[in-house]
């Protein structure tokens, strides 16, 4: 019987997309994947600056801290303010105590220039000692020359890419794009169309493929696998539970150890939160209770032996008056996105 756990890992978020709930409603509403990208996201992204990807990063970090997440591996898209974007995010997340890997989504959608400027950042930030792998949107908004040339960079740096994978039917002929082209050390984010095994690291994102209509993608397929929120918040108790109760809705033998052994998977890609504790609220904090305990929260978190969250909250930051700044943040962020 134990209260405590290893640091849980959110395996791909989008720590940019904080601020945007209550956001304006797009112009019409969105009725597939693409217009789901097009009329919500691809707005949000370019309304950013520097400071609003600060303030977003300070929230989804507060918000992973207090769900006794300890690392986050985030990938990121501020198309009008991309260099040092990855910078401003990292230090975002220490100020909190949260660790983060990052990346900046590479793609042809914004331009040539803007491909070669996200390309830049995630070079530039990776060669200054930053910590994470070269970021790619997803091989349908990637041309062959550019999709060549971050796998190019991530070789040189030693480290793995981070993209979408076949999240909807759109984008089920990456498995055929990426065949050949990935290694063990990538983040497959999604696969929920992906019609054949890669080298790489699949996550599973439940909430957000509920979310967008996509479909399930049957994750127990894979052989590494880890769980991620694709940017709705950092619960990843909440995360497993929803993983669980999917791989239920489709085989009623699943059991929680396997979504369980998912949520564990986040270790291979951020080995560090294994040293990381957290106590929790409840007792035992095993996977046959956690599965059908909702509303179990962190009473303690430590991250590199510092405790970061106590029975007061977090312990670098004033969890309040953070808030109260990002919400100042997301008016302008959506008087920004009006005026597109
Ligand atoms: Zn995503």
């Amino acid at each position: 019987m134990t209260t405590e756990t290893r640091g849980l890992v959110c395996a791909h978020h989008h720590l940019y997309s904080s601020l945007a709930r209550g956001m304006p409603a797009p112009p019409s509403t969105p009725r597939t994947f693409v217009e789901i990208l097009e009329q919500v996201w691809w707005r949000l992204d370019r309304a950013l600056d520097l400071d609003l990807v600060a303030w977003s990063a300070r929230l989804g970090a507060l918000e992973a801290l207090e769900s006794g997440t300890t690392a986050i591996v985030d990938h990121h898209s501020s198309p009008n303010a991309i260099e040092g974007s990855l910078d401003v995010i990292a230090a975002a997340c220490a100020e909190v105590g949260v660790q983060v890997r990052c990346s900046y989504e590479v793609t042809d959608r914004n331009g040539a220039d803007g491909a070669k400027a996200g390309l830049a950042e995630n070079e530039r930030f990776l060669r200054a000692g930053g910590d994470g792998f070269v970021g790619a949107h997803a091989s349908f908004t990637l041309s062959d020359a550019t999709l060549d040339a971050v796998c190019g960079l991530a070789d040189d740096l030693g480290t793995g890419v981070h993209l979408h994978v076949a999240e909807s039917e759109v984008d089920a002929p990456s498995g055929a794009r990426l065949a050949g082209r990935a290694r063990d050390s990538w983040l497959l984010a999604h696969c929920v169309h992906l019609d054949r095994a890669l080298p790489g690291t699949v996550v599973h994102n439940p909430r957000s493929n509920l979310n967008n209509a996509v479909g399930y993608g049957a994750p127990a397929r894979f052989t590494r696998v880890a769980l991620g929120t694709d940017g709705i918040g950092a619960d990843m108790l909440e995360e497993f539970r929803l993983a669980f109760a999917l791989a239920r809705s489709a085989d009623v033998t699943a059991s929680p150890e396997q979504a369980w052994a998912w949520l564990r998977g986040g270790e291979t890609l951020v080995p560090s939160a294994a040293a990381d504790r957290v106590v929790w609220s409840y007792d035992p904090a095993e996977p046959w209770h956690l599965a059908y305990t909702p509303g179990v929260r962190p009473l303690r978190v430590e991250v590199g032996g510092e405790i970061v969250l106590d029975e007061h909250g977090p312990t670098r930051v004033d969890a309040g008056e953070l808030r109260a700044r990002a919400r100042e943040a997301a008016r302008r962020l959506f008087g920004r996105m009006a005026d597109l």
